[in-house]
Formats: C-alpha cells, structure tokens, sequence
C-alpha cells in the first residue's frame, strides 16, 4: 500500500453537521426542511438516508459505479441540455482514472458522492477496511476536483447498521440508498427503466440508476422529462437533504498518518 492511501482522511467537519447553522441555511434557502438533529440520520439506529421526508416536489436522481469513459460525458449532455443537477457515486478507482469527467461534473453543477474504492460487497468487512476503502475514495475525489464527497452508497447497499453509525460518527458521512430502483442493471431496456422511473418518482425520491449501461443512459432523456412531465424538480443529493451545497461546505480536509 502507497504512502498516498495509507493516509487517512479525517474531516474536521463532522460535529459541525448538527449545528444551528446547517439548519438555519437549509430553512433560509427554502430547501426541505434539514434533519439536523431530528430526521432519519441521528434518529434512527443506523445513520441512513433511502427518502427525504418532504412535500415539496423534489427528487434526486443518483447515478452509480462511474464514471464510464463514454457512457457519462453522454448523460452529462442530456443533464446540461435540461439544466438538471444530478449526484454521481463514482467508484474511487474510476474517479482516479477519469478525473476530467468529475472536473466537468463539477464545472457543471454536480454532486460527487463515494462509492468505494473498488466496489466491494462491505459485509463482513472490519471497520477500517470500510474506511479504507470509503478514505482512499474521498481522497481520489479531492485530489481531482479539491473537494470531497459528504454522502456514501455502499456497493449493493451492504453496509451493516453499526457501521454506517460509525462512518457517520467518525466521517460524518451518511449512508444514501434509494427509494427508487428501476433495477436497470438486470438490462430491462431503455423503454423500461424510463417507465419505472417516471412511474414510481414521489416527493422526497433518492432515484438510483447507472451511468455504466448504455441502455440506462438512452433512457434519460424521456426518465427526465417525463419526471419532470409530472411535476417534480431535480435536485442534488445534499439539496435534498437541505444541506449547504456539497462544494461549498467548509469541510477541514485532515490528513493522518496511521
Ligand atoms: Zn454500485
């Protein structure tokens, strides 16, 4: 293991993630209203976000395991052509690989969140093989567009409910699943995953897919409209939360040496 991942990535930032603060802009931006210190992530067992409990008409839509070469730059045109903000949880090791592709993403308005260093199922992992891989990801992210991720998507969901408390306690990262699953990746087709996602969207909807399918990426253009067709608004994953913009969160980027 290189000097670079064997240094741990602490954020400074974590007990600043239930201050008055974060409440107050999430209120003030007229976002949904923030969990800080009351909504799913400290109340629950397990620090988890699968919905957001709100009114207003806003989704997420969350694409998994890229950034692809060819596939995202493609998905990308279609978001910039509706003006639509999206999250992606890139893979670590594709995010070293392609680090112009989260550039742009940047550049153009969207969220960035940690999908493992390799894709591991987490199940049966130690805790610091969790941070390690969760580390090595925040890490490759920074290095390409000088922020991290402040959300986590373990790979199938497989995170046990200690550990996502533990990520959460010691990262401040919560873990994001979905509240809606086109299961595009059992390559239903295009026409498909489009219905699945139009039909089943509702207020509050975290909307997974996966930009690594070519037949998810030619579902999007009628996904999104036809999402928006209905009436919702697109929004970024932090938006959704009611947190401050991922980007510009004053997180203190700390590096260990253990
Ligand atoms: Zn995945």
């Amino acid at each position: 293991m290189s000097d670079l991942h064997r240094r741990t990535v602490i954020f400074g930032a974590v007990a600043g993630l239930a201050t008055p603060f974060v409440a107050q802009s999430a209120l003030a931006q007229g976002m949904p209203r923030s969990f800080a210190g009351r909504g799913p992530i400290t109340r629950g067992e397990a620090a988890t976000i699968t919905r957001i409990p709100t009114a207003q008409p806003l989704v997420a839509m969350t694409f998994d395991d890229g950034p692809h070469p060819n596939l995202t730059p493609q998905l990308l045109d279609m978001l910039r052509a509706r003006g639509i903000r999206a999250t992606f949880y890139v893979i670590g090791r594709n995010a070293a690989r392609f680090p112009q592709i989260l550039q742009r993403m940047v550049a153009e308005g969207h969220e960035i969140g940690n999908h493992t260093w390799s894709h591991p199922s987490l199940h049966g992992h130690s805790d610091a093989s969790v941070l390690s891989q969760v580390d090595r990801t925040n890490r490759a992210v920074y290095d390409a567009v000088g922020r991290p991720p402040v959300t986590m998507r373990p790979p199938y969901g497989n995170l046990y409910d200690r550990q996502r408390l533990m990520l959460f306690e010691t990262r401040g990262m919560p873990t994001v699943l979905w509240s809606v699953d086109p299961l595009d990746w059992q390559r239903p087709g295009s026409a498909v995953v489009s219905q699945r996602i139009i039909g089943s969207s509702h207020s509050g909807a975290v909307i997974l897919a996966h930009d690594i399918h070519r037949a998810t990426v030619r579902a999007m253009p009628s996904a999104l409209d036809g999402v928006t067709g209905r009436g919702f608004r697109f929004a970024t994953m932090s938006e959704l939360i009611g947190w401050p913009r991922w980007d510009r969160r004053r997180l203190r980027l700390v590096e260990a040496t253990s």
